[in-house]
This record gives structure tokens, C-alpha cells and sequence, in this order.
């Protein structure tokens, strides 16, 4: 079962947050069918924003969104973790393969890309509007990237390691996901940071360590010789779990026009929604698509939806429809 463990290190100048994300990036990975480099890619992302999640955020309904896009065939990669363990994401073309790099490893980064940014949004529910901040891309592999947002955009040094290792063979079957970050708090020493480097140098690739021994050995090893106090007692069960609803993926119909809608019914006779954070496909019955009917406005020019009662992100008064024409909302 995929957990998460916390610590401190070095009389609480390191904190420690490792995770064992293995069933989750395989559920994922299914879920959405991908490729091993889109694969590797997502299963990194998911495990970077539930780590994130115990570094930046502190309340229990809080939630953090990890996004990288650098313009690569990936198209961009996005997941979405709480502290509650649950974590959602998927990559935009997750049939991207890339051929391998020398060194015979996916190509994460050349399917990512480098020329982009990787965002970080924290929202607070439910009141408060969400924090967005984003740094440029170094490398496209997430770790590396992860570590530079936490550094130029938290001011706090880090070091990050994330992996998904598959079965050998052709098949996506995931031997071991995971990841760490190790955080040097205010006052750690010098002589603690160099022996930090010296651990996380002599470690080796995260996901073979995790394969081959427990979350907690692998979290012991890497704080060998800086006395790792465990704070969570009991590990934190991690999921993957999305947040859509049968309700939800009726609200995506109202974008179409009521007259899409009814075409929809006569030539599939009802529709079927794809929630895109999870993959999860349901059918809607003509009943119901035909029971969307809160009061809406649409472009007098082609349609489009402006505004829908008790849907908060509509199109704003002056701004300009997809059609060019300014959008005109009801005083
Ligand atoms: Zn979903
Ligand atoms: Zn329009």
C-alpha cells in the first residue's frame, strides 16, 4: 500500500518526507493508459506534488497543484495532492515515446522539455484565492526542477529525488515509485550538509533502494550518520483518488448549446463525459442531459457559453468572446 513518512534529522535541522508511491503510479498509469517515458513522467509528478504537499502546505483541506510544461511532445504533465494522502494528475499526450538517452534511461526530460516553467499552485479551501508561483525549467526531469523551485521560489535548499522503475520487459508494469525530499532548515550546519550530500551521492537511483528494502531503511540510509527521529507514527496511506462526479461531468455538457446537446442524444443516444484527471468514462442518459436547463447566456454569435447560474469561473463583462464579439453580461 503506497505510504508517506515523515522525520527530522540533525537535531531537527533536516526534515525528511519520503514516499512509497508504487500502487498509485501503477493505478495511474493504467488509468490512463500511458506510455513508459509519459508514464515515468506522470508517476514522478504525482510523487513530487504529494511530497510538496508536506512542505508547503498546513492545513488539512489545503491543496497543491504541480504543473510542468516545457514545450516538449508531452504537452505537459499536472497533479493535484493533499494532505489527506489523495493525489490526482495525467500528461496531456500520454502515448509520448521517446527513443532512450545514452545512458539507456527514459527520456523524462526530452519528452517534458526544458523551455517552460514548472507552477506551483496552492489553493485554500474554501475561502481565499489560490497561490500561484513558477520558476524556469532546468532539466525537464522533475526532480531536478522541483528542487530548483524549491530553492528560488521558497528559499528553501533541497534536495529531491523521485523515481518510477518499471518490470523489466516490454509491458508498463511498475516495479517501484517513490521519492524524497531531504530540506535543510534554518541553522543546519555545514558539516550536516556536506555528510547530507555524501548520502544522497552514495544512495543511488531511489527506486532500486526501494525495491530492494523499505520506505524506512531507504529514509535511515539516507540520513546515515545524522540520527533520523520518525514523526509519523503510524505511515500515511497515499491514494489515488479524483474529486469528479457524475454532477460534474453534467456541468461539462452545459458548455454545448442546447442544440448540440440534442444532437449529441439523437446520433449517441446520451454522452459520454472522460473526466481528464482520472480517465473515469460515464455515460449520461438522455433524461438527464435534458435536465440541464439553470438559467445560462450564450454569444447571440456562435453560442458560445458566457454565463451559467452557480458555475463561477464564466467569461467576465468587456472581455472578448472566442468569436471576437465583447462579451455583454446582465447588469
Ligand atoms: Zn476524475
Ligand atoms: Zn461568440
Amino acid at each position: 500500500m503506497a505510504h508517506l513518512l515523515r522525520g527530522l534529522a540533525a537535531n531537527g535541522s533536516i526534515r525528511v518526507v519520503a514516499a512509497d508511491t508504487t500502487d498509485l503510479v501503477a493505478e495511474a498509469l493504467q488509468r490512463h493508459g500511458t506510455s513508459l517515458t509519459a508514464g515515468a513522467a506522470l508517476g514522478r509528478t504525482l510523487t513530487g506534488a504529494l511530497l510538496l504537499s508536506h512542505v508547503l502546505l498546513e492545513n488539512q483541506r489545503d491543496r497543491v497543484t504541480l504543473r510542468l510544461d516545457g514545450g516538449g511532445p508531452l504537452g505537459g504533465v499536472i497533479a493535484d495532492a493533499g494532505l489527506d494522502g489523495s493525489v490526482r494528475g495525467y500528461v496531456r499526450q500520454p502515448l509520448t515515446e521517446l527513443p532512450p538517452r545514452h545512458d539507456g534511461k527514459l527520456d523524462v526530460g526530452g519528452a517534458v522539455g526544458r523551455d517552460g516553467e514548472i507552477e506551483v499552485i496552492r489553493s485554500h479551501a474554501p475561502y481565499g484565492d489560490p497561490y500561484a508561483s513558477s520558476v524556469r525549467l532546468h532539466s525537464g526531469e522533475i526532480a531536478e526542477d522541483l528542487s530548483g523551485f524549491l530553492y528560488a521560489s521558497e528559499q528553501i535548499p533541497s534536495a529531491v529525488l523521485l523515481g518510477v522503475a518499471f518490470e523489466p520487459g516490454r509491458e508498463a508494469r511498475v516495479r517501484a515509485a517513490g521519492g524524497v525530499v531531504l530540506q535543510a532548515l534554518p541553522g543546519a550546519e555545514s558539516g550536516v550538509l556536506t555528510l547530507l550530500e555524501a548520502n544522497v551521492r552514495a544512495f543511488g537511483q531511489f527506486t532500486e533502494r526501494l525495491a530492494a528494502t523499505s520506505l524506512l531503511q531507504a529514509m535511515e540510509e539516507l540520513t546515515w550518520g545524522l540520527e533520523l527521529e520518525v514523526l509519523t507514527r503510524d505511515a500515511l496511506p497515499l491514494a489515488f483518488r479524483c474529486r469528479c462526479s457524475e454532477d460534474k461531468a453534467l456541468e461539462a455538457l452545459a458548455y454545448f448549446s442546447p442544440g448540440e446537446r440534442e444532437q449529441m442524444i439523437r446520433e449517441e443516444g446520451g454522452a459520454e463525459v472522460v473526466c481528464h484527471w482520472c480517465g473515469e468514462a460515464r455515460w449520461l442518459e438522455p433524461e438527464r442531459i435534458r435536465a440541464l436547463t439553470r438559467p445560462e447566456l450564450r454569444c447571440p454569435e456562435c453560442e458560445a457559453l458566457w454565463y451559467r447560474e452557480g458555475v463561477t469561473s464564466m467569461v467576465r463583462d468587456g472581455e472578448r468572446c472566442a468569436c471576437g464579439r465583447p462579451v455583454e453580461l446582465p447588469a
